[in-house]
């Protein structure tokens, strides 16, 4: 069966199948409209996403990288401070904290869940620290009663990187009130993703929302048009994405537990080498992925590739080891790079058959481990 595939790694068209007469509808009212930049379902979306997210607010931004950059500028976060990253993280939210001209503190990760490791986090806090980054990768957020308590004693700001997380909880609570906000991306294979672009930021601190949705709109005085307050850009959400994510907004939670249990189904069906991702028993994940750690990862790919199975690496090489970061890391990352050899994910998506996980797993049991 070599070329052909058996199981897409993410089938986004069969995501959108069913959303096409919905999507239909929601064109035609804003080209009848035509308020393309700032439209009313803009406005909708953003108090939906806030409230599905339980937090008071929510600006549409142009992508998850500006949602994070306009965070940490909406805070003041510039030239001489220090942002602490988890290593094991895509590479936006290092570039978040270059654009801004603060400084990225990478830091180990938990061995089980592969996130931010509270005691690596609390040995990198130095006097310059701004802020701490808790990345909420692959579906489950990171500990974020640990992190946010971490951040309060030494008055730092927790900003948390949700943009693979959209629904996940920790202790009961979505993202973006544990801390300062959070940055979402709606990059479309997200697990709330548009149809093109798109990110938000969402918070219970009004005052922040205010400023980045001047920073994102030229600096905009919200009270005069033609007053530019401050020196901000470009970055918003388009009326024709907020329209289709309000349509996909509503499916979002069922979306999510698809994906549970299909990542339920390999729990159960992989071979013993191949190891998923732990769930840390507060957290209720989303699985943006399907993650396992498995040995020999070439020959396992290899018999993936032979039945036309998708796979991908998130992340082979980790952000402190890519060639514009390298000058910020302060030492090695002994369980991010042990990890980064062994990571592999598995074909997910929220429509994908019991009779496709039990072919992945199959094939799994055959590769001779
Ligand atoms: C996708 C992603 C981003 C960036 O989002 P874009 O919308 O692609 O800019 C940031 N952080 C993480 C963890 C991501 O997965």
């Amino acid at each position: 069966m070599s070329g052909a595939v058996a199981v897409p790694f993410l089938d986004l068209a069969a995501v959108h199948l069913d959303l096409r007469d919905d999507l239909d509808v929601a064109w035609k009212e804003v080209l009848a409209h035509g308020r393309f930049i700032g439209g009313p379902e803009v406005a909708a979306f953003e108090a939906e996403f806030a409230a599905h997210c339980g937090v008071g607010h929510g600006v549409g931004v142009g992508n998850g990288t500006d949602a994070l950059e306009l965070i940490m500028a909406g805070l003041g976060i510039g030239p001489g401070d220090e942002v602490i990253v988890p290593g094991n993280t895509f590479v936006a939210t290092v570039e978040a904290v270059r654009a801004v001209g603060a400084r990225p503190r990478f830091v180990d990760v938990r061995p089980d869940t592969l996130l931010a490791d509270p005691a690596a986090v609390a040995a990198a806090i130095t006097r310059q620290t701004a802020a701490i980054v808790a990345v909420h990768l692959f579906g489950q957020m990171a500990d974020v009663d640990a992190l946010a308590r971490l951040a309060s004693q030494h008055g730092v700001a927790l900003i948390e990187d949700a943009a693979q997380a959209h629904g996940a909880r920790y202790l009961g609570r979505r993202p973006g009130g544990w801390g300062a906000g959070a940055a979402f991306s709606f990059y479309p294979g997200k697990n709330l993703g548009a149809l093109g672009d798109g990110g938000a930021v969402v918070s219970d601190d009004a005052q922040l929302i205010d400023k980045i949705r001047l920073l994102a709109d030229h600096g905009r005085s919200p009270s005069d048009r033609y007053v530019h307050e401050a020196s901000g850009r470009n970055s918003r959400l388009d009326t024709l994405q907020a329209a289709a994510l309000r349509i996909k907004l509503a499916r979002l939670d069922r979306m999510n537990a698809a994906r549970v249990a299909v990542v339920e189904q390999y729990r159960r069906g992989l071979p013993s080498w191949c190891v998923p991702v732990a769930e840390d028993p507060a957290a209720e994940a989303v699985y943006h992925l399907a993650v396992v750690q498995v040995p020999d990862r070439p020959r396992v790919t290899a018999a993936l590739d032979a039945a036309g199975i998708g796979w991908g690496l998130h992340y082979p090489v980790p952000c402190h080891r890519q060639p514009p970061f390298a000058e910020y890391a302060d030492g090695p990352l002994p369980v991010v790079e042990a990890a980064a050899e062994r990571i592999l994910s598995l074909p997910l998506s929220p429509g994908m058959t019991p009779e496709q996980v039990d072919l992945v797993c199959e094939v799994l049991h055959d590769v001779p481990i």
